[in-house]
């Protein structure tokens, strides 16, 4: 009979166990399954990846089989890596993450990528930038380490997501350039102008939410993923909130859904904003660009 995970009575190498859960893993349907099995190894035994070829031979102790079957177990049952390891790689950084954020996506790296580029270009000595449903502190915190003129006001309606982030600024030693406020965006609004504002908002609609993966739907916070509407209402807040807390001269940049460019661009424009719309890597609309248009000079 197949056992289920590595029975902990005999000995396995590092290369067993590399090879025992390729399989497994290819066999449970599960991403990357080699990649997988080598990232939980390095885990449980605190090494780097290549460490695991030069020292294949190493025997597992009982409780490191121990840690890394609940491990396997855990994926086996779709929940994320990068909830099971703790962390995720973003833009070069690796971030505590835990259920209570999600996980950053490498599509939100052009947010991090542009707002580093526009602070850059416009330069100055003290830009002050607003980032809304933080989570994880990703976007803000990335920013924060490649620029050091600009200083940061995260909001997050959720506590929890707040002490991952904070957790975060600290590890990357941005924390006292970056804030976090406990604050429903959809109620209140943080005292502007800023110069740049970003938003991951939650922009699935409610009624796509049953089609996604596992992964995604089974264990990342819904309240990230869905308004539990069409998927737009936070577009609609920043349309009609823009020119109370974006500086006549600043750009935000928000992310946005597959399929979501015309709507959010004609909510834009129906506010009275400029709206562009960046694509990603794989072509897809990706990042609403927006600013207010300048003031006509007669
Ligand atoms: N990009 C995420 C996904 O596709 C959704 C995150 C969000 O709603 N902002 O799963």
């Amino acid at each position: 009979m197949r056992r289920h995970t590595p029975d902990v009575e005999r000995i396995w190498t590092v290369l067993d166990l590399v090879n025992w859960g390729t399989e497994y893993f290819e066999r449970k349907g599960v991403d990357s399954p080699r990649l997988t099995i080598e990232l939980m190894l390095c885990e449980v035994l605190n090494v780097r990846r290549l460490q695991l070829y030069t020292d294949h031979e190493r025997p597992l102790s009982k409780e490191e089989l121990v840690v890394l079957r609940s491990y396997v177990q855990r994926r086996a049952m779709h929940e994320p890596l990068q909830y099971i390891l703790g962390k995720a790689d973003f833009y070069g950084l690796s971030f505590v993450v835990g259920p209570q954020v999600l996980i950053p996506r490498p599509e939100t790296e052009i947010i991090v990528d542009r707002a580093i580029r526009i602070l850059r270009e416009v330069g100055g000595s003290a830009q002050r930038c607003l980032d809304i449903g933080t989570g994880s502190g990703c976007i803000p915190i990335s920013i924060a380490a490649h620029v050091s003129t600009c200083t940061w006001e995260c909001v997050d309606v959720h506590p929890e997501a707040l002490k991952i982030a904070r957790n975060n600024a600290q590890t990357h030693g941005v924390e006292d350039r970056v804030t976090f406020i406990e604050m429903d965006i959809l109620a209140t609004l943080p005292s502007g102008p800023f110069d740049l504002i970003t938003m991951n908002p939650p922009y699935i609609a409610l009624v796509d939410v049953h089609d996604l993966e596992p992964e995604v739907r089974d264990h990342e916070p819904l309240t990230a993923l869905t308004d539990d509407l069409d998927g737009l209402t936070f577009y609609r807040r920043f349309a009609s909130v823009a020119t109370q807390i974006l500086s006549p001269t600043g750009t935000a940049l928000l992310e946005i859904g597959y399929g979501q460019n015309t709507d959010v661009q004609a909510l834009m424009v129906g506010g009275g904003l400029d709206c562009t719309i960046i694509e990603d890597l794989a072509g897809i609309p990706r990042v609403a660009k927006i600013s207010r248009p300048s003031v006509t000079k007669w």
